[in-house]
């Protein structure tokens, strides 16, 4: 199986060509660095993205928060889903953690309230 993929690594947004064989990745093509590679084989083995959503406060005020580590994209649904069920206890500061643990990541708050 082949598949095409644009590195996002660095502003440079390689094309990527990656062959896969049995779920693992044999070649590619198309990388201006080693770190296309790896991207590449990250991206079609093991695929994670950083979540930003929202969280209601319990005053009613919504305020933005994010994982502080990437968590696998198979897992995203249920990590919204946690967001948006959970509540903000004021106050809250950049940086404090909202919702621990959330498949290897904690979600934390991107802004004051
Ligand atoms: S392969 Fe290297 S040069 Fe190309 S976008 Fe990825 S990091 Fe940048």
């Amino acid at each position: 199986m082949t598949r095409e993929l644009t590195c996002i690594i660095c502003p440079r947004g390689c094309g990527l060509k990656v062959e896969i064989e049995d779920g693992k990745v044999v070649s590619v093509t198309g990388n201006s660095c080693p770190r296309g590679v790896k991207y590449a084989e990250d991206e079609c083995c093991n695929p994670m993205r950083t979540i930003t959503s929202t969280v209601r406060c319990e005053d009613g005020r919504v305020i933005s928060v994010k994982t502080d580590r990437p968590i696998p994209k198979a897992k995203m649904f249920e990590c919204m889903k946690m967001i948006n069920s959970a509540t903000a206890h004021l106050p809250i500061h950049i940086g404090d953690v909202i919702i621990e643990d959330v498949f290897g990541s904690n979600v934390v708050a991107t802004e004051n309230a």
